[in-house]
């Protein structure tokens, strides 16, 4: 029995920080958006006891651990031991979504692996169940479950769907390199340490504007409180961003805890013509034009006796 189950990539369009909590985490407010960059995790139910393996093909592909710490290898244990079934099944990850690129792609894959390994062994869980094995997971697997647009505060775990009107359009610029999430929350740290950091909050114009379906406002209501300290590790992003102003964006910004960097458009056309401008501008090389508020966790084949 095997399944296909994707999810999307994130990007945070409004990413608040607030102060550090009693278990070491920051308080967030995040307004999530899912685009339409999605990892492919397939499941492949095996009789040899050997428990859970995994294989990883696509983007950055040698950057992810193929041992117990891969996060869909995680998932899919959660569920065996929430199901009392023995988990002897193979992973295979399909990555499109860039690794540690601040788009949550190990969200993404533990979001699949969760659904998926539920309909391998026709367990039924409730989405209480899911969600809560999500937000075990970690703080971007319960958004990557759901998709859409939502505002998340806790750990970003605490999710209220937001509404929006039509199809959102960005660009994406990837980065070669990666950036450790610990390490720009350390920076973001050391940059406020003389300051006092207020409890996160999304600005309602950003809800308006996501709402009225106003790219122009949209654009003026981003802000992301870890794009100085992306930066200040990154100092390339500034001229990835200087790139999309120039190439007519309408904002720009530090996606998460970077370096991915996105570019908000006004319809499908500017996002291909900005792709195409940033493509050429010789800043960045790994450029999509994607579409933004599309689903969660999905199923992309049943395979040959699934459920
Ligand atoms: P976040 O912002 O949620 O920390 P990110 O998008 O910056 O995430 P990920 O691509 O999720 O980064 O990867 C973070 C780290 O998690 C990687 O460096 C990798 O070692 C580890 N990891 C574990 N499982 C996976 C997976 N399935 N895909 C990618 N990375 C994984």
């Amino acid at each position: 029995m095997s399944i296909s189950v994707s999810a999307p990539a994130k990007v945070n369009v409004v990413l608040k920080v607030g102060p550090m909590r009693t278990d070491g985490f920051h308080s967030v407010a995040s307004l999530f958006h899912a685009v339409d960059l999605r990892d492919r995790v397939d499941l492949q139910s095996n009789c040899d006891g050997q428990g859970v393996s995994v294989s990883v093909s696509g983007v950055d592909a040698g950057a992810v651990p193929t041992d117990a710490s891969n996060l869909a290898a995680r998932a899919v244990l959660m569920v065996a031991e929430m199901g009392e079934v023995a988990p002897d099944v193979h992973v295979h990850i399909d990555k499109r979504i860039p690794v540690a690129g601040g788009m949550a792609g190990g969200s993404a894959d533990a979001a699949a692996a969760l659904l998926a390994a539920d309909l391998l062994w026709n367990l039924g869980l409730s989405r209480t169940d899911l969600d809560d094995l999500a937000a075990q997971l970690g703080s971007d697997v319960p958004f990557a479950l759901h998709g859409g647009t939502m505002l998340g505060l806790g750990r970003g775990e605490k999710l209220t769907p937001v509404l929006t009107a039509q199809d959102w359009h960005w660009v994406i610029s990837a980065s070669d390199a990666q950036l450790s999430t610990p390490a720009v929350y350390q920076e973001f740290d050391r940059q406020n340490i003389e300051k006092s950091v207020a409890d996160p909050i999304i600005p309602a114009e950003a809800m308006a504007a996501m709402r009225a379906h106003d790219a122009a406002a949209l654009g003026a209501a981003m802000h992301n409180d870890l794009q100085p300290a992306a930066v200040s590790l990154r100092p390339q992003l500034a001229k990835i961003l200087a790139a999309g102003r120039e190439g007519g964006a309408v904002a720009g910004m530090v996606s998460g805890s970077g370096p991915t960097v996105f570019f908000l458009a006004e319809s499908r056309d500017h996002a291909i013509d900005l792709a195409v401008f940033l493509s050429g501008s010789g800043e960045t090389t790994r450029v999509h034009a994607v579409t933004g508020g599309v689903a969660g966790a999905r199923v992309e084949s049943p395979g040959v006796g699934a459920v």
